[in-house]
Order: structure tokens, then sequence, then C-alpha cells
């Protein structure tokens, strides 16, 4: 069954992976970042048994079990730790975000712009609770939430923002949604927030799948489905449209590993002329690397940001376009939205 460990979390059966993590104890002291890392990953493996044993059940959620310090906590220290030398994307700034700013524009706190329960998404994620966070680690052109990607709205505060997935829950949202701009880059806000949250919700990280493996290796204990955009199949058209380098090597990688960690949506929005370029060849790595991902190919493009700079891009999708995209996805037996 497609997404059927969040179907299950929904449906009560199973614990979302951050409400394990923060019932795991760790202990460790005021480490260096190195020696956390290694605690970090020695304890992995104890985290994985749990999750593949099913030991944390959903109404163990309702003891109210005393840890002192959970595995969620050690992952929370060490992504703000990591802010002093800032890997969280393939950017890799380098930069303390603690006095300073990388390509982002981030720094240690986190801005958002709104929260709601979104209507709009795949029919599996919706009512949807989307977070979305200002800033983004891409330049995109043709952005259509440039609006919320070059400023800062409102802070992100950790309490606030789980007191409202957890009403939000009781409202009917299926998931969480950390969107923008991008997550990725508020990772340590959003383990603090999920820190705080009481529902088994299940986590959904909606990105453009340009994180670090740095980032991976702490974030994927905590996300449920992977809800990743895969937009070139051309390094040369992500460098041109998004200012993204190694695009192609970045975000393969980053999906080979999303789906061993987790649960996958692959959302495709098909672009004027780049069918050939990037449509075809997303379509054909999806449907023979993976293991037949959900796949939303999204034919919605419409100019707009600097997209009219690009004439090739400054216009919406032809007939002949779309319906080309379609069968060339229904040929490779993909699982369409
Ligand atoms: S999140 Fe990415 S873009 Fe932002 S400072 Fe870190 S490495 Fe740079």
């Amino acid at each position: 069954m497609v997404l059927e460990r969040y179907h299950q979390i929904n449906n009560g059966e199973k614990t979302a992976k951050f409400q394990i993590a923060k019932r795991i104890e760790v202990e460790y002291h005021d480490n260096d970042l190195d020696e956390l890392l290694r605690i970090h990953n020695d304890i992995k493996d104890e985290f994985k048994e749990v999750l593949e044993s099913d030991t944390i059940t959903p109404s163990d959620l309702e003891q109210k079990k005393k840890i002192k310090v959970s595995f969620l906590d050690l992952k929370i220290d060490i992504l703000q730790k990591m802010l002093k030398n800032c890997v969280f994307c393939e950017r890799r700034c380098e930069v303390d975000r603690y006095s300073e700013r990388g390509f982002c524009k981030c720094g240690v706190e986190s801005y958002y712009s709104s929260d709601f329960l979104h209507m709009g998404e795949e029919g599996e994620l919706i009512p949807s609770h989307t977070i979305f966070f200002n800033r983004c680690t891409f330049r995109c052109v043709f952005c259509q939430n440039f609006d919320i990607v070059y400023d800062d709205d409102y802070i992100a505060n950790e309490f606030e923002l789980a007191k409202r997935v957890d009403l939000r829950f009781r409202q009917g949202s299926r998931n969480v949604n950390f969107v923008g701009g991008n997550p990725d880059q508020h990772a340590h806000t959003i383990l603090r927030i999920l820190r705080n949250v009481e529902s088994n919700i299940p986590v959904v990280w909606n990105s453009n799948m340009y994180h670090s493996q740095e980032l991976a290796n702490i974030i994927e204990d905590v996300v449920d489905v992977w809800l990743g955009d895969f937009k070139y199949g051309s390094d040369d058209c992500a460098l041109k449209y998004s200012k993204a380098k190694n695009y192609w090597e970045v975000v393969t990688r980053n999906f080979r590993r999303a789906e061993k960690n987790g649960e996958l949506l692959i959302r495709h929005l098909v672009m004027p002329e780049h069918i050939n370029c990037c449509t075809e060849k997303i379509i054909q790595w999806c449907s023979e690397e993976l293991n037949n991902p959900r796949f939303n190919l999204m034919f919605q493009y419409y100019p707009t940001f600097k997209a009219y700079d690009y004439p090739e891009i400054s216009r919406r999708l032809t007939r002949d376009e779309i319906s080309r995209s379609l069968s060339l996805a229904r040929r490779a037996g993909l699982d369409l939205v």
C-alpha cells in the first residue's frame, strides 16, 4: 500500500517517528559536535529497532514517562552546534549563523509566513497543516512563493507553533507539513517545535531535496513523509533557473536515501520547453531507480516573478506538452497522484 505507514499513523495504529525519538532516552554531557554525532549514530540503531518493532505504540504516548534527555533533544543540540558552521544544505556556506548569514539569509531565529489547514495538497495529505517558513536555499526565477521567500514575517516560537500543531490536529489535520520557501534551513527550529507537540501526527518534509547528508542523518528519524520536489533533469537548468549547482547528483542521492528512511511522494512541476531535458529524464529515473513512488506530475506552471526574463519559460504549458508528459509517465508505469 502506498504511504502505508503514514496511513497507519493517521489511523492510530503506528507512532509518528518524532514521538518515538522523544521517548528514547540518551545520556550525554556538553560534548563537542563530533562526540555528540558519535553518540547519535550509536543510538540510531536502537531507534531503528524500536521503529521497526513498534515497541512504542500510540497508546504509550498517553503515559507521561519521564525522560530526562531524549534522542530528539540530542538531535536538537547537534543542529544548534551545526549552525556554527552551517552545512544544512548543499550550498555548504559554512557560516556561523549565530553572527552571519549564508545564501539563505537565515540566522538562528526562524520566521514563518502563515499556517493553515491546506486543502490543495495531494488527496492523501489533506487537510494538511501547512506551516510556510520564510526564506529558501534556492533562487527559482519562477518562484510562486516569492512573497515569502525574501522576507521574514513572524518569528517561529516553538511553543506557540507546537500548540498550533496540536490544535490543528484536533481540527482534523492529517499531518504537519513543513514547507516554505524550504524547511531545511529551519531544521533546528522545526525539531524544537516537534519536541513540544503532543499529538501523534505524521511529519511531512516538503522540500527541494537539496539538503546535505549531514542534515539528512539528523532529520530522517523524524520525517515520516518526504514530499520532495524533483525540478530538473539537468544541472544546466538547475543552475540557470535556481542557482543550484550539482543538482542531479545531490537530489537523486537524497531521494534514494529518503526512500530508505521514510515514505516518498515526489512532485514534478512540468515546465515549458523542458520536457526532453527535465520531465522525461526525471520520469525515467524515478521509474527505474526508485521503488514505485507516489508521483505528482504537475501542470500548473505559470510565469511569475523573474520568469519573464527567460522567454522559453514565460508562458504556460501547451496541450501537447501536457499530453506528452502524461504519456511518458504512464508508459513508465509511475503511480500518478
Ligand atoms: S542552510 Fe544552506 S544556504 Fe543556508 S546558510 Fe546553511 S548551507 Fe547556507
